[in-house]
Protein backbone atom coordinates (compact mmCIF):
# COMPACT_ATOMS: atom_id res chain seq x y z
CA UNK A 1 0.00 0.00 0.00
CA UNK A 2 1.43 3.52 -0.65
CA UNK A 3 2.20 5.54 1.86
CA UNK A 4 1.01 9.55 0.99
CA UNK A 5 3.54 12.35 1.69
CA UNK A 6 -0.28 14.01 1.92
CA UNK A 7 -3.84 13.42 1.44
CA UNK A 8 -6.32 16.18 0.71
CA UNK A 9 -9.85 15.25 1.69
CA UNK A 10 -12.17 17.21 0.00
CA UNK A 11 -11.48 17.91 -4.16
CA UNK A 12 -13.87 21.20 -3.54
CA UNK A 13 -12.32 24.67 -4.79
CA UNK A 14 -9.78 24.73 -1.89
CA UNK A 15 -8.69 21.18 -1.96
CA UNK A 16 -8.08 20.72 -5.41
CA UNK A 17 -6.15 23.97 -5.44
CA UNK A 18 -4.14 22.58 -2.92
CA UNK A 19 -3.49 18.85 -4.57
CA UNK A 20 -2.58 21.38 -8.18
CA UNK A 21 0.29 23.12 -5.54
CA UNK A 22 1.79 20.44 -4.50
CA UNK A 23 1.91 18.78 -7.08
CA UNK A 24 5.51 16.76 -7.64
CA UNK A 25 7.33 14.29 -8.94
CA UNK A 26 9.12 13.64 -5.65
CA UNK A 27 6.10 13.57 -3.89
CA UNK A 28 2.87 10.90 -3.07
CA UNK A 29 -0.16 13.40 -2.76
CA UNK A 30 -3.62 12.26 -3.07
CA UNK A 31 -6.66 14.41 -3.44
CA UNK A 32 -9.97 12.18 -2.26
CA UNK A 33 -13.39 13.38 -3.24
CA UNK A 34 -16.93 11.97 -2.62
CA UNK A 35 -18.35 13.11 -5.65
CA UNK A 36 -18.24 10.85 -8.40
CA UNK A 37 -19.54 13.65 -11.11
CA UNK A 38 -19.62 17.70 -11.04
CA UNK A 39 -22.01 19.25 -8.59
CA UNK A 40 -24.81 21.29 -9.30
CA UNK A 41 -23.92 23.76 -6.69
CA UNK A 42 -25.77 27.41 -7.78
CA UNK A 43 -23.41 29.77 -5.18
CA UNK A 44 -21.56 32.58 -7.59
CA UNK A 45 -18.43 33.67 -5.67
CA UNK A 46 -16.57 36.56 -6.11
CA UNK A 47 -13.23 36.42 -6.24
CA UNK A 48 -10.85 39.30 -5.88
CA UNK A 49 -7.43 40.27 -7.59
CA UNK A 50 -5.51 38.56 -5.07
CA UNK A 51 -6.83 35.45 -5.69
CA UNK A 52 -6.44 36.10 -9.53
CA UNK A 53 -3.05 36.50 -8.77
CA UNK A 54 -2.81 32.78 -6.92
CA UNK A 55 -5.13 31.20 -9.81
CA UNK A 56 -2.20 32.87 -12.20
CA UNK A 57 0.51 31.29 -10.27
CA UNK A 58 -0.61 27.88 -11.14
CA UNK A 59 -1.81 29.35 -14.87
CA UNK A 60 -5.62 28.70 -14.23
CA UNK A 61 -6.67 31.51 -14.96
CA UNK A 62 -6.89 32.03 -18.41
CA UNK A 63 -9.44 28.79 -18.59
CA UNK A 64 -11.67 30.53 -16.33
CA UNK A 65 -15.43 32.39 -16.93
CA UNK A 66 -14.91 35.64 -15.08
CA UNK A 67 -16.76 38.57 -15.15
CA UNK A 68 -14.70 41.55 -13.74
CA UNK A 69 -15.71 44.18 -11.18
CA UNK A 70 -14.54 47.19 -11.65
CA UNK A 71 -16.46 49.20 -9.19
CA UNK A 72 -18.49 48.36 -5.97
CA UNK A 73 -20.87 50.93 -4.77
CA UNK A 74 -21.89 50.49 -0.69
CA UNK A 75 -25.44 51.82 0.43
CA UNK A 76 -27.43 51.59 3.20
CA UNK A 77 -31.66 51.85 2.84
CA UNK A 78 -33.77 54.32 5.20
CA UNK A 79 -30.15 55.65 5.80
CA UNK A 80 -27.83 58.32 4.12
CA UNK A 81 -23.80 57.73 3.26
CA UNK A 82 -22.48 55.96 0.38
CA UNK A 83 -19.04 54.69 -0.71
CA UNK A 84 -17.67 53.75 -4.08
CA UNK A 85 -14.89 52.40 -4.32
CA UNK A 86 -13.35 51.69 -7.97
CA UNK A 87 -10.48 49.83 -9.59
CA UNK A 88 -8.81 53.07 -11.09
CA UNK A 89 -8.28 54.11 -7.51
CA UNK A 90 -6.28 50.99 -6.80
CA UNK A 91 -3.98 51.47 -9.86
CA UNK A 92 -5.75 48.09 -10.94
CA UNK A 93 -7.74 47.06 -13.99
CA UNK A 94 -10.35 45.18 -12.22
CA UNK A 95 -11.24 45.25 -8.12
CA UNK A 96 -12.42 41.54 -8.50
CA UNK A 97 -14.22 38.78 -10.58
CA UNK A 98 -17.78 37.28 -10.71
CA UNK A 99 -17.80 33.26 -11.21
CA UNK A 100 -19.27 30.22 -11.20
CA UNK A 101 -18.76 27.60 -8.44
CA UNK A 102 -19.29 24.46 -10.81
CA UNK A 103 -17.08 26.45 -13.27
CA UNK A 104 -14.01 26.98 -10.51
CA UNK A 105 -14.90 22.93 -9.75
CA UNK A 106 -14.76 22.04 -13.69
CA UNK A 107 -11.61 23.57 -14.27
CA UNK A 108 -9.69 22.21 -11.06
CA UNK A 109 -10.68 18.83 -11.16
CA UNK A 110 -10.10 18.15 -15.04
CA UNK A 111 -6.00 19.82 -13.88
CA UNK A 112 -5.91 17.61 -11.18
CA UNK A 113 -6.29 14.75 -13.46
CA UNK A 114 -3.42 15.69 -15.57
CA UNK A 115 -1.43 16.63 -12.55
CA UNK A 116 0.16 13.33 -11.21
CA UNK A 117 -1.55 13.84 -8.19
CA UNK A 118 -4.04 10.72 -7.29
CA UNK A 119 -7.36 11.97 -7.69
CA UNK A 120 -9.67 9.33 -6.20
CA UNK A 121 -13.23 10.52 -6.84
CA UNK A 122 -16.38 8.34 -5.31
CA UNK A 123 -15.24 7.95 -2.40
CA UNK A 124 -15.93 9.21 1.16
CA UNK A 125 -13.29 9.43 4.32
CA UNK A 126 -15.70 8.56 6.91
CA UNK A 127 -12.94 8.17 10.12
CA UNK A 128 -9.57 8.30 10.71
CA UNK A 129 -7.32 6.74 13.23
CA UNK A 130 -4.15 9.36 14.07
CA UNK A 131 -1.08 7.04 14.74
CA UNK A 132 2.28 8.64 15.47
CA UNK A 133 4.11 8.00 12.11
CA UNK A 134 1.03 8.49 10.06
CA UNK A 135 -2.58 8.82 9.90
CA UNK A 136 -4.88 6.40 9.15
CA UNK A 137 -7.91 7.23 6.54
CA UNK A 138 -10.61 4.96 5.92
CA UNK A 139 -13.62 5.07 3.61
CA UNK A 140 -15.89 1.62 4.54
CA UNK A 141 -13.53 -1.18 3.98
CA UNK A 142 -10.84 0.60 2.51
CA UNK A 143 -7.72 2.33 3.71
CA UNK A 144 -5.50 5.38 3.39
CA UNK A 145 -2.01 5.99 4.96
CA UNK A 146 -0.45 9.24 5.14
CA UNK A 147 2.02 11.49 6.95
CA UNK A 148 -0.35 14.24 6.72
CA UNK A 149 -4.17 14.65 6.35
CA UNK A 150 -5.75 17.69 4.97
CA UNK A 151 -9.04 18.58 5.64
CA UNK A 152 -10.81 20.67 3.43
CA UNK A 153 -13.96 19.13 2.93
CA UNK A 154 -16.28 22.46 4.18
CA UNK A 155 -16.26 21.28 7.60
CA UNK A 156 -18.77 18.10 8.53
CA UNK A 157 -16.09 15.23 8.70
CA UNK A 158 -13.85 17.61 10.66
CA UNK A 159 -16.49 18.61 13.00
CA UNK A 160 -17.84 14.47 13.23
CA UNK A 161 -14.42 13.23 13.95
CA UNK A 162 -13.82 16.04 16.75
CA UNK A 163 -10.21 17.00 15.53
CA UNK A 164 -9.93 20.40 16.88
CA UNK A 165 -12.36 23.01 19.06
CA UNK A 166 -14.58 25.03 17.17
CA UNK A 167 -16.08 28.39 18.05
CA UNK A 168 -19.78 28.33 16.15
CA UNK A 169 -21.91 30.36 15.93
CA UNK A 170 -25.26 29.94 13.59
CA UNK A 171 -26.85 32.97 12.57
CA UNK A 172 -30.57 33.36 12.37
CA UNK A 173 -30.85 34.51 8.64
CA UNK A 174 -30.49 32.16 5.44
CA UNK A 175 -28.87 33.62 2.13
CA UNK A 176 -31.07 33.21 -0.87
CA UNK A 177 -29.48 32.90 -4.12
CA UNK A 178 -30.66 33.89 -7.48
CA UNK A 179 -29.93 35.41 -10.99
CA UNK A 180 -31.34 38.52 -11.49
CA UNK A 181 -31.95 40.68 -14.86
CA UNK A 182 -31.80 44.56 -14.09
CA UNK A 183 -32.83 46.85 -16.34
CA UNK A 184 -29.59 47.90 -17.53
CA UNK A 185 -27.12 45.42 -18.63
CA UNK A 186 -24.29 44.65 -16.14
CA UNK A 187 -20.88 47.12 -16.72
CA UNK A 188 -18.75 46.41 -14.25
CA UNK A 189 -20.35 47.55 -11.60
CA UNK A 190 -21.09 45.09 -8.06
CA UNK A 191 -23.95 46.88 -5.22
CA UNK A 192 -23.71 46.05 -1.64
CA UNK A 193 -26.85 47.41 0.30
CA UNK A 194 -27.49 47.11 3.50
CA UNK A 195 -31.75 46.85 3.92
CA UNK A 196 -34.10 46.74 7.02
CA UNK A 197 -34.28 42.72 6.12
CA UNK A 198 -30.65 42.06 5.81
CA UNK A 199 -27.87 43.09 3.66
CA UNK A 200 -28.30 42.41 -0.23
CA UNK A 201 -25.34 41.82 -2.68
CA UNK A 202 -25.85 42.12 -6.71
CA UNK A 203 -22.63 40.81 -8.42
CA UNK A 204 -22.18 41.09 -12.06
CA UNK A 205 -22.35 37.87 -13.74
CA UNK A 206 -22.13 37.60 -17.48
CA UNK A 207 -25.07 40.66 -19.08
CA UNK A 208 -27.02 39.40 -15.59
CA UNK A 209 -26.49 39.69 -12.43
CA UNK A 210 -25.68 37.33 -8.75
CA UNK A 211 -27.96 38.41 -6.29
CA UNK A 212 -26.78 37.19 -2.33
CA UNK A 213 -29.92 38.68 -0.40
CA UNK A 214 -29.89 37.78 3.95
CA UNK A 215 -33.51 36.91 5.02
CA UNK A 216 -35.18 35.77 7.82
CA UNK A 217 -35.74 32.38 7.05
CA UNK A 218 -39.67 32.38 6.70
CA UNK A 219 -38.75 35.18 4.72
CA UNK A 220 -36.05 33.47 2.59
CA UNK A 221 -38.31 30.75 2.12
CA UNK A 222 -41.16 32.37 0.78
CA UNK A 223 -39.34 34.36 -1.37
CA UNK A 224 -37.96 31.11 -2.49
CA UNK A 225 -41.03 30.09 -3.79
CA UNK A 226 -43.53 33.25 -4.63
CA UNK A 227 -44.60 33.81 -7.82
CA UNK A 228 -42.00 35.77 -9.98
CA UNK A 229 -44.19 39.17 -10.29
CA UNK A 230 -44.13 39.06 -6.42
CA UNK A 231 -40.74 38.40 -6.09
CA UNK A 232 -40.00 41.14 -8.36
CA UNK A 233 -41.92 43.77 -6.20
CA UNK A 234 -40.72 42.80 -3.32
CA UNK A 235 -36.67 42.86 -4.46
CA UNK A 236 -37.20 46.57 -6.23
CA UNK A 237 -39.14 48.09 -3.40
CA UNK A 238 -35.82 46.88 -1.20
CA UNK A 239 -33.39 48.17 -4.17
CA UNK A 240 -35.80 51.50 -3.95
CA UNK A 241 -34.61 54.23 -6.21
CA UNK A 242 -30.98 53.62 -5.30
CA UNK A 243 -30.19 50.78 -7.41
CA UNK A 244 -31.70 49.69 -11.27
CA UNK A 245 -35.40 47.80 -11.48
CA UNK A 246 -34.86 44.07 -11.25
CA UNK A 247 -36.91 42.34 -14.24
CA UNK A 248 -36.45 38.89 -14.26
CA UNK A 249 -35.02 36.35 -11.33
CA UNK A 250 -34.43 32.67 -11.78
CA UNK A 251 -32.35 29.94 -10.25
CA UNK A 252 -33.80 31.21 -6.64
CA UNK A 253 -32.28 28.99 -3.78
CA UNK A 254 -31.60 29.02 -0.36
CA UNK A 255 -28.23 28.19 1.86
CA UNK A 256 -27.86 28.52 6.03
CA UNK A 257 -25.20 31.32 7.50
CA UNK A 258 -22.68 29.62 9.70
CA UNK A 259 -19.67 31.28 11.43
CA UNK A 260 -17.53 28.54 12.74
CA UNK A 261 -13.49 29.04 13.44
CA UNK A 262 -11.04 26.24 14.10
CA UNK A 263 -9.40 27.44 17.56
CA UNK A 264 -6.51 26.21 16.36
CA UNK A 265 -6.39 24.57 13.00
CA UNK A 266 -3.91 21.94 13.52
CA UNK A 267 -3.71 18.54 15.41
CA UNK A 268 -1.52 15.78 15.00
CA UNK A 269 -0.47 14.97 11.18
CA UNK A 270 -3.82 17.09 10.65
CA UNK A 271 -4.68 20.33 8.94
CA UNK A 272 -7.97 22.16 8.72
CA UNK A 273 -8.29 24.45 5.76
CA UNK A 274 -10.81 26.32 3.62
CA UNK A 275 -14.22 26.11 5.17
CA UNK A 276 -13.15 23.04 6.87
CA UNK A 277 -11.22 25.84 9.32
CA UNK A 278 -13.13 28.89 9.29
CA UNK A 279 -16.77 29.02 7.69
CA UNK A 280 -17.79 33.08 7.35
CA UNK A 281 -21.06 34.82 6.81
CA UNK A 282 -20.89 35.55 3.02
CA UNK A 283 -22.39 39.25 3.89
CA UNK A 284 -18.54 40.30 2.25
CA UNK A 285 -17.45 37.57 -0.18
CA UNK A 286 -14.30 36.40 1.35
CA UNK A 287 -15.00 32.50 2.12
CA UNK A 288 -13.43 31.39 -0.98
CA UNK A 289 -10.77 34.11 -1.11
CA UNK A 290 -9.82 33.40 2.68
CA UNK A 291 -9.70 29.41 1.88
CA UNK A 292 -7.44 29.31 -1.60
CA UNK A 293 -5.06 31.46 0.91
CA UNK A 294 -4.55 29.32 3.23
CA UNK A 295 -4.26 26.48 0.83
CA UNK A 296 -1.21 28.49 -0.86
CA UNK A 297 0.26 29.28 2.49
CA UNK A 298 0.25 25.55 3.57
CA UNK A 299 1.49 24.74 0.27
CA UNK A 300 4.41 27.10 0.77
CA UNK A 301 5.46 25.72 4.46
CA UNK A 302 5.35 22.06 2.74
CA UNK A 303 7.42 22.27 -0.54
CA UNK A 304 10.00 24.14 1.51
CA UNK A 305 10.31 21.03 4.04
CA UNK A 306 12.47 17.92 2.60
CA UNK A 307 11.30 15.96 5.49
CA UNK A 308 8.46 14.39 6.73
CA UNK A 309 4.85 16.82 6.09
CA UNK A 310 3.21 16.04 9.71
CA UNK A 311 6.35 17.41 11.27
CA UNK A 312 4.81 19.57 14.24
CA UNK A 313 7.20 22.71 13.84
CA UNK A 314 5.93 22.54 10.16
CA UNK A 315 2.01 23.12 10.90
CA UNK A 316 3.02 25.30 14.03
CA UNK A 317 4.94 27.25 11.30
CA UNK A 318 1.68 27.10 9.32
CA UNK A 319 -0.51 28.30 11.82
CA UNK A 320 1.70 31.03 12.58
CA UNK A 321 1.68 32.32 9.04
CA UNK A 322 -2.47 32.15 8.76
CA UNK A 323 -3.45 33.93 12.18
CA UNK A 324 -3.97 37.40 11.53
CA UNK A 325 -5.51 37.05 7.66
CA UNK A 326 -7.93 33.96 9.28
CA UNK A 327 -8.66 36.24 12.58
CA UNK A 328 -9.12 39.31 11.10
CA UNK A 329 -11.49 37.65 8.24
CA UNK A 330 -13.82 36.38 10.36
CA UNK A 331 -14.08 39.15 12.70
CA UNK A 332 -14.60 41.73 10.18
CA UNK A 333 -17.03 39.96 8.56
CA UNK A 334 -19.12 39.01 11.64
CA UNK A 335 -18.89 42.65 13.03
CA UNK A 336 -20.54 44.10 9.81
CA UNK A 337 -23.37 41.50 10.06
CA UNK A 338 -23.76 42.86 13.35
CA UNK A 339 -23.03 46.70 12.92
CA UNK A 340 -25.19 46.91 9.43
CA UNK A 341 -28.11 44.84 10.54
CA UNK A 342 -29.41 46.74 13.48
CA UNK A 343 -32.60 48.99 12.85
CA UNK A 344 -31.48 51.12 15.73
CA UNK A 345 -32.21 54.50 15.10
CA UNK A 346 -28.66 56.34 16.44
CA UNK A 347 -26.48 53.31 14.81
CA UNK A 348 -27.98 53.91 11.33
CA UNK A 349 -26.79 57.56 12.04
CA UNK A 350 -23.48 56.28 13.07
CA UNK A 351 -23.28 53.63 9.68
CA UNK A 352 -24.50 56.52 7.47
CA UNK A 353 -21.25 59.02 9.16
CA UNK A 354 -18.80 55.60 8.72
CA UNK A 355 -20.13 55.30 5.22
CA UNK A 356 -19.76 59.21 4.23
CA UNK A 357 -16.42 59.35 5.96
CA UNK A 358 -15.28 56.75 3.88
CA UNK A 359 -16.24 58.19 0.92
CA UNK A 360 -14.70 61.68 1.96
CA UNK A 361 -11.64 60.06 3.01
CA UNK A 362 -9.30 58.08 -0.08
CA UNK A 363 -6.69 56.98 2.03
CA UNK A 364 -9.15 54.78 4.37
CA UNK A 365 -10.41 53.73 1.16
CA UNK A 366 -7.45 52.21 -0.16
CA UNK A 367 -6.95 50.67 2.75
CA UNK A 368 -9.79 49.13 3.12
CA UNK A 369 -9.83 48.11 -0.39
CA UNK A 370 -6.38 46.55 0.25
CA UNK A 371 -7.38 44.29 3.18
CA UNK A 372 -10.18 42.92 0.84
CA UNK A 373 -8.11 42.20 -2.18
CA UNK A 374 -4.74 41.13 -0.55
CA UNK A 375 -5.88 39.71 3.43
CA UNK A 376 -4.69 41.43 6.55
CA UNK A 377 -1.10 39.78 6.32
CA UNK A 378 0.29 43.14 7.00
C1 LIG B 1 -24.52 31.86 -0.46
C2 LIG B 1 -23.01 31.88 -0.39
C3 LIG B 1 -22.29 32.83 -1.13
C4 LIG B 1 -20.89 32.87 -1.06
N1 LIG B 1 -20.22 33.85 -1.76
C5 LIG B 1 -18.89 33.92 -1.67
C6 LIG B 1 -18.16 34.93 -2.40
O1 LIG B 1 -18.75 35.76 -3.10
N2 LIG B 1 -16.79 34.94 -2.32
C7 LIG B 1 -16.12 34.03 -1.53
O2 LIG B 1 -14.87 34.12 -1.46
N3 LIG B 1 -16.77 33.06 -0.84
C8 LIG B 1 -18.13 32.99 -0.89
N4 LIG B 1 -18.79 31.99 -0.21
C9 LIG B 1 -17.99 31.00 0.55
C10 LIG B 1 -17.47 29.88 -0.38
O3 LIG B 1 -18.54 29.24 -1.04
C11 LIG B 1 -16.66 28.86 0.44
O4 LIG B 1 -15.71 29.54 1.21
C12 LIG B 1 -15.93 27.86 -0.47
O5 LIG B 1 -16.84 27.12 -1.25
C13 LIG B 1 -15.13 26.88 0.41
O6 LIG B 1 -14.51 25.93 -0.38
P1 LIG B 1 -13.98 24.57 0.25
O7 LIG B 1 -13.30 23.86 -0.90
O8 LIG B 1 -13.24 24.83 1.49
O9 LIG B 1 -15.29 23.76 0.71
P2 LIG B 1 -16.49 23.22 -0.15
O10 LIG B 1 -16.80 24.13 -1.28
O11 LIG B 1 -17.58 22.92 0.83
O12 LIG B 1 -15.94 21.82 -0.75
C14 LIG B 1 -15.74 20.67 0.07
C15 LIG B 1 -15.55 19.44 -0.81
O13 LIG B 1 -15.26 18.31 0.03
C16 LIG B 1 -16.03 17.18 -0.38
N5 LIG B 1 -16.22 16.34 0.82
C17 LIG B 1 -16.99 16.63 1.90
N6 LIG B 1 -16.89 15.65 2.82
C18 LIG B 1 -16.04 14.73 2.31
C19 LIG B 1 -15.54 13.47 2.81
N7 LIG B 1 -15.92 13.00 4.01
N8 LIG B 1 -14.69 12.75 2.03
C20 LIG B 1 -14.31 13.23 0.81
N9 LIG B 1 -14.76 14.42 0.29
C21 LIG B 1 -15.61 15.16 1.04
C22 LIG B 1 -17.32 17.79 -0.93
O14 LIG B 1 -17.96 16.90 -1.84
C23 LIG B 1 -16.80 19.06 -1.62
O15 LIG B 1 -16.43 18.82 -2.96
C24 LIG B 1 -20.19 31.93 -0.25
C25 LIG B 1 -20.90 30.96 0.49
C26 LIG B 1 -22.31 30.95 0.44
C27 LIG B 1 -23.06 29.93 1.25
Amino acid sequence: MTEFDAIVIGGGPVGAMLGLMLASPCRSVAVIEARSSQSNDSRILALSWGTRLIFESLNLWSGLPVTPIKRICVSQQNGFGRVHFTSDEMGLPELGYVVRYVDIERMVSTELRKSGVEFIEGTRIDRLDPGYSRTRLYSGQKRFDTHLAVFADGGKLAEEQRLVTMNEKRYAELALVARITLEVPATGEAYERFTSNGPLALLPSGSEYSLVWVLKPDEAEAYRTMHLNEFLIRLNRTLDQALPVAINAHERAVFPLLLREAVVPVAHRVVLIGNAAQTLHPVAGQGFNLGIRDARDLAGVLVQSHGDWGDETLLQAYVARRRADSGAGLWWTDHLVEWFGSQNFMISVGRGMGLSAIEILPGLRKWISRKMIFGWQG
